[in-house]
């Protein structure tokens, strides 16, 4: 029998966090879920689209919430009251066993990594062991108290790194370029592992980079539309970044939460490519979110600076996502300009309310 899940018990974790707690979602069904979904890294950019997407299924949404000092609702204020919260933390086994015991997923999401790439070369042992470990924990949790749940992993494109194609697709082999690209390698392959020995249904999906006006400040593109709305309030002078040059295929954020569930929905569990096929430069994003924000002469802005460029970088990404188009009627359709448009406005929005008039 399903143990129950007091509401103490999911209270306590939303009382933490009750200063931010919003109202319900409209349109919330009253009824019973028919489905239940666990996503690690519910606070994080795509855990927080993910949840408002299987909310509006019908789905019951769990998520795991690890203990910080000062906590970060920030991407899911709107969700409280809405999302069961448990307490967890990839590091720790037991709290991924009773988070499963708990819920009784039928869908798990393992979406919780350190997941920043400038991070994980001055932490691999933290990114090794959250990022590879944790998967491999979940998976371990998933294997002894719910072999009938299907499994999303958050693989990423960085596992390609140096990659030989142009355009990459599930058919291409890994050369990472960094201890978080690494790390990612080994959760797919226990993954992959995992599915071929004990018959679970467990499912890669091997994303490109998607951005939102919900990306960490720390990841170039939110540091761009983030700085320039600065500049163009008045509240910074200039944008210090590493290598122009990369070339990344940037998407937007919640196209690729969509397709995380549609990689659950086949009879059969298989890996795939979610990714625009279009690749642009550091500087061509710089260039377009100056142009948004109405500034012309952006390259008098931007500063080199060496305290960002890493030991080693992957130099170009670009992905083929034609399986996901034909296999599960999935296409990124928010192109670059967009992107870049809709992530410069909500920063210049959210800036407009504290810059000096
Ligand atoms: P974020 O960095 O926004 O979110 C990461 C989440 O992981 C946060 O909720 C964070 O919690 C949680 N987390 C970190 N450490 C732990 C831990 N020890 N235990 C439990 N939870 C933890 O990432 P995104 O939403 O952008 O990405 C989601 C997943 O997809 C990640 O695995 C990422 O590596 C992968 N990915 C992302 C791509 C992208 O372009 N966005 C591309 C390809 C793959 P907290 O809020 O407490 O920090
Ligand atoms: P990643 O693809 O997951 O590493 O995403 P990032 O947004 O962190 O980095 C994308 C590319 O932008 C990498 O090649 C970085 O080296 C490059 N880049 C150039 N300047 C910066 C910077 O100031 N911050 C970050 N995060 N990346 C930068």
């Amino acid at each position: 029998m399903r143990p129950q899940l007091g509401p103490s018990k999911a209270g306590s974790l939303e009382d933490k966090l009750l200063g931010f707690r919003g109202p319900a979602l409209p349109g919330m069904p009253s009824a019973p879920a028919e489905k239940r979904a666990l996503i690690t890294g519910i606070t994080g950019q795509d855990g927080s689209f993910l949840a408002e997407q299987l909310l509006a299924k019908g789905y019951e949404v769990y998520g795991i919430v690890r203990r910080l000092s000062t906590p970060n609702p920030q991407n899911i204020r709107h969700l409280l009251g809405t999302v069961h919260l448990l307490d967890g933390d990839l590091h720790d086994q037991a709290s991924l066993e009773t988070a499963i015991r708990f819920s009784e997923p039928d869908e798990i999401y393992n979406l919780a990594a350190q997941s920043f790439v400038g991070v994980s070369f001055n932490q691999p042992v933290v990114t090794g062991e959250v990022t590879g470990l944790g998967a491999l924990r979940l998976l371990e949790a998933m294997r002894s108290r719910a072999d009938k749940a299907r499994l999303y992993q958050a693989s990423s494109s960085e596992m390609f790194g140096q990659g030989v194609a142009e355009r990459l697709n599930e058919g291409n082999g890994f050369h990472p370029r960094s201890p978080y690209g690494v790390a990612k390698v080994f959760a797919y392959w226990a993954c992959v592992n995992y599915r071929e020995s004990y018959g679970l249904y467990i499912a890669n999906g091997i994303l490109f980079n998607h951005e939102s006006e919900r990306r960490g400040l720390e990841f170039v593109t939110r540091k761009i539309s983030d700085g320039v709305a600065r500049i163009r309030h008045g509240l910074a002078s200039d944008l210090h970044l590493g290598s122009l040059t990369s070339q990344r295929d940037w998407g937007y954020a919640p196209e690729y939460t969509d397709l995380m569930w549609r990689i659950l929905q086949p009879t059969v569990a298989e890996d795939y490519v979610g990714a625009t096929g279009e690749t642009h430069s550091v500087e061509e994003f710089a260039r377009e979110a100056f142009r948004a924000a109405g500034i012309d002469d952006w390259s008098r802005y931007i500063v080199t600076d060496r305290r960002f460029a890493r030991p080693a970088d992957v130099d170009h990404l670009c992905g083929d996502a034609t399986k996901a188009k034909e296999r599960l009627g999935w296409e990124a359709k928010v192109r670059f300009p967009e992107l870049v448009h809709r992530m410069v406005q909500a920063d210049l929005a959210r800036h407009a309310r504290t810059a000096p008039s």
